[in-house]
């Protein structure tokens, strides 16, 4: 670089992620062990000869992390191959007490693939190159929390053979938030197809490739070639948590970089790592190549057939469509049908009251009553789990006018969050009900109402079409109305 140079290039970041994610299985992927992890266990608990690698223990290969990873497949239109194969990746580490870590090399259980995403209202298609199946190391604590200036450094391997999917992404994303629009995405349809719990820790890992390229050497679909990459720098962010650490730890490396090249300065190829403390990424080591990970055939698995699994394994209705549907089914609109579909409990729950009762009003009472006063708690729709049918009969009190709007929403619901109660003791306790003067009330104004003719005689002055509306009122209430009281009520209302 050039002084000349120094006036400001356009750039633009080209991004792509390596993402792991642990399948919910109930047992580890080569072993019997739980995977399952008590918030206070001991250390070392939930472990087995295979998940520690000892001598001569055998992997067994778990049926339902295939399953899982063949719905994943499916969700990202990959491509399932007629077999799929284990590979060994050889590095030493003390997380890894085999030292080498079971992963898929060259035959994939996922071969390609797609994920639209929407970002700032525009869609983007961003290329799977392939997703496969390994095994979670076991995790370590360094004494004093740094790597650096630890003195001992402990190791638990109740994490070690956690299923784990390594999802590998084409570069397509052009910036930090596109990346974060991504794994949002993905975290959705995983979750969706229950192979996947967003509030386990560390159950999502993300490791970045970031390079900066002249914005001109990005075509109109944001692409760009093979030689252009090829020459631009590139490092891999490591350690990165969370969607929102995503996005934060990105629009930093993209920064540091461009205003590296603005300076005229090279950007060096490197592993970085994202300290999510201190908000920075700082260089780590320079990275390995593949070749020394000296890859090499798992010989105690044999390849597996998975041609007819895919026929055989359903998915559910992805978050997507089943917006759409929706938006149609119930007339909703794009907001509220997005809302609604956030998790897979929420759009089950909403479906199942939206057919009961009348869909707009279990639109509002699930988007904005229910999920609000739960967000204003902290709390999310699988804190309530087995409690749903109590919400559904709150809004059924609300939609067979039995209790007012008013009251279901600012005391019935509440009261139900808060002290766990049934709406029916709120209504009981509180005298909530509907009384005999707001039933008979409501019957004369639904009887004017639905009968426009005899309001019309009655105007004309046919004292008959006020006995017609009395009877009618009698009706709708059941008999329990006093026939003197309603004449009275309806004459009152008819003269307005
Ligand atoms: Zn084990
Ligand atoms: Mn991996």
């Amino acid at each position: 670089m050039t002084a000349q140079t120094a006036e400001q290039r356009d750039l633009t970041a080209i991004i792509g992620l390596e993402v792991h994610v642990q399948l919910e299985t109930a047992t580890k992927i080569f072993c019997g062990c739980s995977t399952d992890a008590e918030a206070d266990e001991e250390p070392n608990t939930r472990t087995c000869p295979v998940c520690l690698g000892l001598p001569g223990a055998l992997p067994v290969l778990n049926e339902g992390a295939v399953e899982a990873a063949v719905k994943v497949g499916k969700a990202l239109d990959s491509e399932i191959p007629e077999e799929t194969r284990f590979h060994r990746k050889n590095y030493y580490y003390p997380d890894l007490p085999k030292n080498f870590q079971i992963t898929q090399y060259d035959a994939p259980i996922c071969d390609g693939g797609e994920l639209e995403i929407s970002v700032d209202g525009e869609r983007r298609t961003v290329r799977i190159e392939r997703a496969h199946l390994e095994e979670d190391p076991g995790s370590l604590t360094h004494a004093g929390g740094s790597i650096d200036t630890a003195e001992y450094t402990l190791v638990n391997y109740n994490r070690a053979g956690t299923p784990l999917m390594e999802i590998v992404t084409a570069p397509d994303f052009r910036g930090a938030d596109e990346a974060r629009a991504f794994l949002a995405k993905l975290e959705e349809v995983l979750e969706y197809l229950g192979v996947f719990d967003a509030t386990r820790d560390g159950s999502l890992r993300v490791d970045a490739n970031l390079s900066i390229v002249d914005a001109e050497e990005v075509d109109a679909e944001g692409g760009v070639s093979e030689d252009v990459l090829e020459e631009a720098n590139r490092t891999e962010v490591k350690n990165i948590s969370s969607h929102k650490g995503a996005e934060k730890a990105l629009a930093y490396e993209e920064t540091r970089q461009k205003n590296a090249i603005q300076r005229g300065r090279e950007v060096e190829q490197e592993t970085r790592h994202w300290d999510e403390a201190r908000g920075i990424t700082v260089s780590m080591r320079s990275k390995e190549a593949e070749k020394d990970y000296r890859y090499f055939r798992e010989a105690d698995l044999p390849p597996l057939r998975v041609s007819d699994w895919k026929d055989k394994i359903d998915i559910p209705e992805l978050p997507e469509a089943r917006r759409e549907r929706f938006r149609e089914e119930f007339g909703l609109g794009a907001e509220t049908a997005s809302k609604l579909t956030s998790t897979k409990q929420v759009a089950d729950f909403y479906e199942r009251v939206a057919t009961e009762f009348d869909p707009g009003l279990a639109a509002t009472w699930v988007a904005d009553n229910l999920l609000g006063e739960l967000h204003y708690r902290d709390m999310e729709i699988t804190d309530v789990e087995d409690r749903l049918d109590e919400f559904a009969h709150l809004i059924e009190l609300v939609d067979e006018d039995e209790i007012t709007v008013k009251n279901a929403e600012e005391i019935v619901l509440r009261r139900m969050l808060d002290e766990e109660l049934a709406p029916e003791e709120i209504v009981e306790a509180e005298g909530l009900g509907k009384t005999g003067e707001d039933v008979v009330a409501t019957s004369v104004e639904e009887a004017i109402e639905e009968n426009p003719d005899a309001v019309e005689d009655y105007d004309a002055g046919e004292e008959g079409a006020l006995n017609f509306l009395v009877g009618q009122v009698m009706q709708k209430t059941e008999g329990s109305a006093d026939p003197g009281t309603v004449n009275e009520l309806l004459r009152e209302e008819l003269a307005e």
